[in-house]
């Protein structure tokens, strides 16, 4: 089962509890969690961790007050509990993830079964460092594969990332050590070094790790997964946890049918956080990962935190700035909006962007890249039919003076309920700008439109 289905199974298990008005609540909250465990465990969540995540949400569940299904405040815990419960199995609880340091040295050692996207991953992270204003360079310490260096080469030339390796090395130490001492007298601050991950023999394997890890001295170690492994991730990561203890994991391949269940027991198992996630084969199909975000975008509820850090890399800062400004005083006016869909517009893929939109995630997987594509030209015809007051309003003009609406749709030649599904969607962000704000003043966790 892929993550999409298993979001539409969970959400269809909290669905049919909350539109349930026969059983009492017990029951109600029952079939729900019967619904969400074999969503779960057909997408190889870890039999352990389900029955945990079961456990804690009967009893948050059942220590509310609710006695019926049919009232707004218990469908609101319902609906919190589970998401929070869902956040949980796939966070490792890790305070300060690895940030490097500007103007230091910081190396990244990745390992990782060959196929798993290793050398991908490096390159896509030696971009995200590079865009960022770090200077990257990318080292092969794969000498067992025939052809490895020539791969990362293609990659790195590609991604314009200066890089390091040897045709003729055979010891992948003495390449790491000796890329890692280029780069450092030339005062690289990122440098980050692929590993192989193929040997005769398995133990020879993490030998090697740990003897390139001895001498490369990584500030932080990223094993890559893959997310269609299924079961056999938990397996492998503690393996490699054992020889190389990483201390951060980027799981791959999560555009494809991943059931991505394996995966988040991985985490659990070596307990250790996910930090970026593989979307596709391009260099920028590579997303940073938060549990929230994470289970936002796999309940099709949005996530608006992982948006505008895509936004901020694309757009010019001015054109941003006050929009982030906005946003941190839980604000989001239409030409926010505006601002955003041009800019998401220029990002492409869509389908990696329309998940962080409320509703357009569903929309996506219902009518395919096509449609979506339309529906949003036609959401930038109609805010470009707005007047300036009208697009830094928080949109309610619309609903004091509704001859705007009709306005607005006559000037962009669609209908007055396109124009009506665009404010409701701008109002679905600015709840969650509102909810943003309110889980980093109160320290705790909101839920973004919900
Ligand atoms: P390595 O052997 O671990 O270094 O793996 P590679 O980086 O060579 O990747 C193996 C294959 O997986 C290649 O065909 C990549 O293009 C592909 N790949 C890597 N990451 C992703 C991803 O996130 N999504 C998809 N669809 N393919 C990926």
């Amino acid at each position: 089962m892929v993550l999409a289905d298993l979001g539409k199974r969970i959400n269809g298990a909290v669905n049919s509890a909350l539109s349930n008005t026969q059983d009492d609540y017990a029951t109600a909250v029952d079939s729900m969690l019967k619904g969400i465990v074999t969503a779960l465990l057909e997408a190889d969540v870890n039999i352990s961790l389900v029955s945990k995540l079961r456990n804690n949400i009967k009893s948050k569940l059942m220590e509310s007050k609710g006695k019926s299904i049919n009232n707004v405040q218990t469908k609101k815990l319902i609906q919190k509990t589970v998401f929070d419960e869902l956040c949980n199995l796939v966070d490792c609880h890790e305070k300060e993830p690895f940030k490097p340091k500007k103007k230091k040295t910081n190396v990244i050692m990745f390992v990782g079964l060959q196929g798993s996207g290793k050398t991908t991953s490096c390159t896509k992270l030696a971009v995200y460092y590079a865009k960022r204003g770090f200077k990257v360079g990318l080292v092969c310490a794969d000498t067992f594969r025939a052809g490895a260096f020539d791969q990362l080469k293609q990659n790195a030339i590609k991604a314009r990332i200066p890089f390091f390796g040897s045709y003729t090395e055979t010891d992948p130490v003495k390449v790491a050590e000796e890329g890692i001492t280029k780069f450092k007298k030339e005062k690289f601050e990122v440098i980050i070094v692929d590993t192989s991950g193929r040997h005769r023999q398995e133990q020879e394997l993490f030998r090697e790790m740990i003897e390139i890890s001895r001498v490369v001295k990584p500030h932080q170690t990223i094993m890559v997964l893959d997310a269609s492994i299924g079961q056999a991730a938990e397996q492998q990561s503690k393996a490699f946890k054992e020889s190389s203890d990483f201390g951060a994991i980027i799981l791959t391949k999560m555009d494809g049918h991943a059931k991505g269940g394996g995966a988040i027991s991985a985490v659990a198992a070596t307990n250790t956080p996910i930090i970026f996630i593989g979307t596709g084969e391009h260099i920028h199909d590579f997303e940073s990962f938060s549990p929230k975000s994470f289970v936002s975008k796999l309940l099709g509820i949005g996530d608006i935190e992982s948006l505008f850090e895509q936004i901020q890399t694309v757009s010019n800062k001015e054109d941003t700035q006050a929009m982030i400004e906005n946003i941190q005083q839980g604000k989001f006016t239409l030409a926010d909006f505006k601002k955003q869909m041009q800019t998401i517009m220029k990002m492409g893929p869509l389908s990696n962007i329309a998940q962080m939109i409320p509703g357009m995630g569903n929309m996506m997987n219902q009518v395919g890249e096509e449609e979506t594509s339309k529906s949003m030209k036609k959401m930038v015809y109609v805010l470009d039919s707005m007047t300036k007051e009208e697009l830094n309003s928080d949109g309610r003009v619309f609903i004091d003076q509704p001859s705007r609406l009709v306005r607005v749709a006559r000037g962009s030649g669609c209908s007055v309920f396109d124009v009506e599904m665009i404010l409701m969607q701008q109002q679905m962000m600015a709840n969650m700008a509102q909810s943003a704000k309110a889980a980093k003043q109160g320290g705790g966790r909101g839920m973004p439109g919900m």
